[in-house]
């Protein structure tokens, strides 16, 4: 990151424990304001448990957050306003929502919460769902479930996205919709921070990417600065996270 770039996120010496698993073992990375950074890792290396701390839902063992220049943990009510949250689906779905709910219901209920929200139609539209508008969520395939987490991320018009695997599980048209549209949002000034396995999702959007293994950075940079020697974004990954397998 450029010293000229502000931080949107400074994430410091952050220790998750789940009993005896510690989760996250000192991680600190910081994320520029208006651009994308991708946090990749292999399964279990304290992606999610990272993002969920950051956004204000998990508070940490130890270590710092801070968000737009708040505090993540202290100043959770004021960022809750600020920055929106797609957090990772579940095996059976997007998390979150009540399994009668119909998107079109859901995306008005969480509009209200905002002081200058986005239209829901008009989000709907964008993210493919307005024919799924009416449908009950426990009905939506597993794509429109992810696409509806995405929408309730957004439609306050947040400053700063965390958005935990956004494309995983959509099919290839929608995965390059939404790789459209966070490119726009980058544009317009939003902060964008996302969690990913695709190599190729973290080398189109990613303007850092910072690479977590059991709990801890193992590297971090563009992704030109990973493959200087010319190797591939998933040469660089494997060689960091180690063979455990
Ligand atoms: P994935 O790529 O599979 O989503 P991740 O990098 O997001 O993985 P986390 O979900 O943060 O990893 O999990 C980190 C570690 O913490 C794992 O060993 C996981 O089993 C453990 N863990 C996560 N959540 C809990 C929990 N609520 N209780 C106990 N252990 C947990």
């Amino acid at each position: 990151m450029l010293d000229h770039v502000p931080a949107a996120l400074v994430v410091q010496d952050l220790v998750m424990r789940y009993g005896a698993t510690v989760a996250v073992d000192g991680i600190s990375f910081s994320a520029a304001a208006a651009e994308v950074t991708a946090v990749l890792g292999p399964n279990g290396a304290g992606k999610t448990t990272t993002l969920e701390i950051c956004a204000g839902l998990r508070r940490a063992d130890a270590g710092t957050v801070h968000v737009l220049g708040l505090d993540a943990s202290r100043d959770a009510t004021a960022l809750r306003a600020r920055v929106g949250v797609m957090p990772q689906a579940t095996g059976s779905g997007a998390a979150g929502v009540y399994p009668s709910a119909r998107p079109r219901d859901v995306l008005r209920l969480f509009a209200a919460l905002y002081a200058d929200p986005h239209d829901p139609a008009a989000l709907l539209d964008r993210l493919d769902l307005t024919a799924a508008a009416g449908t009950p969520w426990r009905r939506l395939s597993g794509g429109e479930q992810q696409r509806l987490s995405l929408a309730l991320a957004l439609i306050g018009r947040p400053e700063l996205v965390f958005l935990d695997e956004p494309t995983a599980g959509l099919d290839l048209h929608a995965r390059r919709s939404t790789w459209t549209l966070i490119e726009e949002l980058r544009a317009a000034g939003v902060t964008v921070v996302l969690t990913t396995h695709a190599m190729d999702e973290a080398e189109r959007l990613a303007d850092r990417i910072v690479i977590v293994d059991a709990g801890r950075v193992v590297a971090a940079g563009s992704a030109a600065e990973l493959t200087g020697g010319g190797r591939s974004l998933e040469d660089v990954f494997l060689a960091v996270t180690g063979d455990r397998r």
